[in-house]
C-alpha cells in the first residue's frame, strides 16, 4: 500500500503532466473503479490543481468539481505523453501496451496525451464530487490532520482518546493522525526511543512530542527523496524513490547492527504488523504488547 510520501510523489509528479490540460473523453473500463457523478461532468473540463489530503489524490476541475483518486493495495497511475510518468504499485503494467489488463479508466487529454488508472486488485477507485459531496465525503470527513499540521498539544490530546491501546496502532489510526504507515511508524518509534508495543498510557508526554517530531521527520525526508524504495512502488518518473536504503533505521533491517548502538534489530508483530525495532534504544516495558 503506497503511504502519504509516496502519495505525495505521484501528486508532484502528477501536477507536472497534466495540470491545464483538458479532459477530452474518459474511458471506464470497470464500473467499480468509477464512483460518485456521472464521467460526462468531468469531460471537456481542465484539471486546475491537484492536492493530497492523506493517501487520497484530489483533482480540481475548471468547473469546481473534485475527482478524487485512492490507490489502496495496487492502484497506479501512468501518464504517457512525449515523455512517460509511473507511479504507485508496478506490475508489468507499467511497461506493457496501455491500456493495460489492469487499465480500470482513462483519460484522454486534448493535446493527445493519456492517462490512466491500473488496479490489479480493484480496491481502488476514482470518484467524481462536487464541493459538498466532498465536505460530506466520510473518508475525508473522517481524516485527521497531517502531522506538521497537529501540535504536539493536539497530538497528545488524540492519544489519550487510547489509552489502553499500542501507541503502534494508535499512530496507524487515520483518525488519530493521517498518512502514517507501517515504515514511518517504526521508524518514528525509533526517532523517539519507544517501544512500538507501549500502551498509550505508559507513553510520556516527552516520548509523545519526540515521536511527533519523528514522524515529521522521517516522512519529509521520504518526501524529499521521492517516496520510499519499498520494491512494489516506482515514483512518478518511473524511477524508485531512495527512502529506505539512505534513511530507514529499523524499517526491514532485522538482523543488521543498530545504526545508533549496535545492538542486533528485532523483527516482531506489534499491532498485527510486522514491526522493527532496536530492543536497546527502544526498551520493553512490562505491560508492553
Ligand atoms: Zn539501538
Amino acid at each position: 500500500m503506497p503511504e502519504l510520501p509516496e502519495v505525495e510523489t505521484i501528486r508532484r509528479g502528477l501536477s507536472k503532466c497534466i495540470l491545464k490540460k483538458q479532459i477530452k473523453q474518459i474511458v471506464v473500463l470497470c464500473d467499480k473503479s468509477w464512483r460518485g457523478l456521472d464521467k460526462q461532468r468531468a469531460q471537456g473540463r481542465k484539471i486546475c490543481e491537484i492536492q493530497r489530503r492523506g493517501k487520497a489524490l484530489l483533482m480540481r476541475l475548471d468547473n469546481d468539481l473534485w475527482l478524487m483518486g485512492h490507490l489502496r493495495m495496487t492502484g497506479q497511475m501512468i501518464f504517457i505523453g512525449k515523455e512517460k510518468f509511473a507511479g504507485g504499485h508496478p506490475d508489468d503494467g507499467c511497461v506493457e501496451e496501455m491500456p493495460g489488463r489492469h487499465t480500470r479508466v482513462y483519460f484522454e487529454f486534448d493535446d493527445g496525451t493519456r492517462l490512466f488508472f491500473n488496479d490489479q486488485r480493484k480496491f481502488g477507485f476514482l470518484k467524481l464530487m462536487d464541493e459538498l459531496a466532498m465536505t460530506e465525503d466520510a473518508f475525508l470527513r473522517k481524516l485527521a490532520p497531517e502531522p506538521w499540521d497537529l501540535t504536539t498539544d493536539d497530538f497528545w490530546e488524540r492519544l489519550q482518546r487510547h489509552r489502553q491501546a499500542v501507541i503502534k496502532a494508535v499512530i496507524l489510526d487515520q483518525q488519530v493522525i493521517a498518512g502514517v504507515g507501517n515504515i514511518y511508524a517504526d521508524e518514528g518509534c525509533f526517532l523517539a526511543g519507544l517501544y512500538p508495543g507501549t500502551r498509550v498510557r505508559a507513553v510520556s508526554r516527552e516520548q509523545a512530542d519526540a515521536l511527533l517530531r519523528g514522524i515529521c521527520e522521517v516522512m519529509q525526508r521520504s518526501i524529499d527523496s521521492g517516496g520510499s524504495t519499498m520494491k512494489d512502488y516506482v515514483r512518478a518518473d518511473g524511477t524508485k524513490g531512495s527512502y529506505l536504503e539512505k534513511f530507514a533505521q529499523v524499517f526491514r533491517r532485522e538482523g543488521r547492527a543498530c545504526r545508533k548502538c549496535g545492538t542486533e534489530i528485532i523483527k516482531t508483530r506489534v499491532a498485527g504488523r510486522g514491526t522493527h525495532y532496536c530492543p536497546k534504544c527502544q526498551p520493553r516495558g512490562a505491560s508492553d504488547a
